[in-house]
């Protein structure tokens, strides 16, 4: 079922066979061979290899070396004539850890086997850096209005020495009127056929709670009402059972809309009442079914997840205290204040405190979308719309965080997207085990941005 759509796609593409390697599949092997698990996450060897293929070609290169040797951050720079301000590319080289005993293939050999690359980061962001590193190496041969800036960033997957610590010395390698990084989906119905295109254009951000259930320290023969972990048991137990209320932004009203329109009744029903209805009983109804999709539940807001427990320390005695970090994953704009206060009151339970604890540290503050009227977002949005007509753009609040936060908290749009056509199937196995992504999606995925990037960028 993939080969004839994966056909049509390449000779649109202008490349070889579908059942030959491409030149960005052949580039995504190269990067997955180089194993950037993090941790450590040693990332220079991939910017070694990258910078040999980019500065034949023009391209400025600096490695910036991070205090955590082997660890860096590679800025390429294709210059433009300075009449307008640079568009950046920003794309991460590390990747999480594996499983390995689960993946029925070796996850750094970089197996090109039924039409996918096979590999840890062949969506997560390696498949990204290949997409992005082929359009702006084809765009070499094409004068510049401005300049073209290609990154490949250390410690995403984890701090610190991330985009927002390399932004505090290298703000001035960085700084563009917008960007482009990870983030939305170009998700294939069942058939494969592309059925939506989301750009992101906020990002979540993290923000962990302590809970502390105090109680009276005593010899564990003797037990009292007063059990600290009993206590934090049933804060935890009345946390499991409530849900916070959907709270859509307007990129993810606009986001539910699109899937109101590419979807069969009783979903498209349900996608049009959470946006449309003031009636809570329908808002409720339609909350529940759409939230049987564990991503779609989790955008439209503020998600709770338990990630630690620590009580106890010897086993003949009661503690004190037992605690409980809960990890929330909040919609731009939520305080910590705000989530202390709700918490509080569903916990009921004047004995367990609610403190914070921490926040990711790429939040950005405040509640600020891109703007979906930039040259770089209208310029994305036209090119796929060359490249699938008829199939909708809509921005989308990216579910998790990203590094953009160095960028949009210093006022820069940046727009974020995996470039390359996936299913449900291939997205489950992000960070997970045999991740890989279609040959032919990467082909598709470099046109999109190539495409973009003459529009944004050549001279006219
Ligand atoms: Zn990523």
């Amino acid at each position: 079922m993939r080969y004839p759509t994966a056909l049509a796609a390449l000779c649109l593409a202008g490349a070889l066979s579908a059942f030959a390697a491409t030149p960005t599949a052949d580039l995504l092997v190269e990067l997955i061979r180089a194993d950037t698990s993090n941790p450590p996450g040693r990332t220079e060897p991939l910017d070694q290899l990258m910078a040999a293929k980019l500065k034949p070609l023009g391209f400025t290169v600096e490695i910036v070396p991070t205090p955590d040797p082997g660890k860096s951050h590679l800025i390429a720079r294709l210059k433009g004539d300075g009449s307008a301000r640079p568009v950046l590319l920003a794309s991460h080289a590390d990747v999480v850890g594996v499983e390995r005993d689960k993946w029925t293939v070796d996850p750094f050999a970089g197996l090109v086997k039924d039409g996918y690359v096979w590999g840890r980061g062949a969506i997560d962001f390696k498949g990204g850096i290949a997409v992005f590193a082929q359009a702006v190496m084809r765009l070499a041969r094409i004068p510049l209005r401005r300049d073209v800036i290609f990154m490949i960033e250390a410690d995403e997957e984890s701090a610190p020495y991330n985009t927002t610590w390399l932004a505090k010395t290298h703000w001035d390698a960085m700084d563009c009127e917008f960007a482009l990084n990870e983030g939305g989906w170009i998700m294939k119905r069942p058939d494969g056929r592309v059925r939506y295109v989301s750009i992101s254009t906020a990002d979540k951000s993290s923000i962990a709670l302590l809970l502390t259930a105090h109680g009276t320290s005593t010899h564990s023969s003797m037990p009292r009402p007063d059990n600290a972990i009993f206590r934090l048991s049933k804060a935890l137990a009345r946390l499991a059972d409530y849900d916070t209320k959907p709270q859509l932004t307007a990129s993810t009203r606009e986001f539910f809309l699109t899937l109101a329109r590419t979807s069969q009744p009783p979903d498209s029903k349900y996608f049009y009442d959470l946006v449309n209805s003031h009636d809570p009983a329908v808002i409720a109804r339609a909350d529940r079914e759409i939230s049987k999709d564990y991503l779609l539940h989790a955008i439209m807001r503020n998600t709770i997840a338990p990630v630690f427990l620590n009580a106890g320390f010897r086993g003949n005695v009661i503690p004190g205290s037992a605690q409980a970090t809960i990890n929330f994953r909040v919609i731009p704009g939520t305080t910590a204040a705000d989530l202390i206060a709700e918490i509080k009151k569903v916990i009921a339970d004047p004995e367990v405190d609610v403190t914070y604890q921490g926040a990711s540290p790429n939040a950005v503050p405040g509640t600020v979308e891109s703007p979906t009227n930039s040259g770089l977002y209208r310029a994305l949005a036209e090119s796929a719309g060359q490249l699938w007509p008829g199939v909708p753009v809509t921005p989308y609040l990216f579910q998790a965080g990203t590094d953009a936060g160095a960028w949009r908290s210093r006022g820069v749009s940046v727009y974020g997207i995996y470039p390359y056509p996936i299913s449900n199937d291939d997205l489950s196995r992000m960070h997970g085990n045999d991740e890989r992504v279609p040959v032919d999606s990467l082909e598709q995925g470099t046109e999109l941005i190539y495409r973009t990037l003459v529009r944004v960028a050549a001279r006219q």
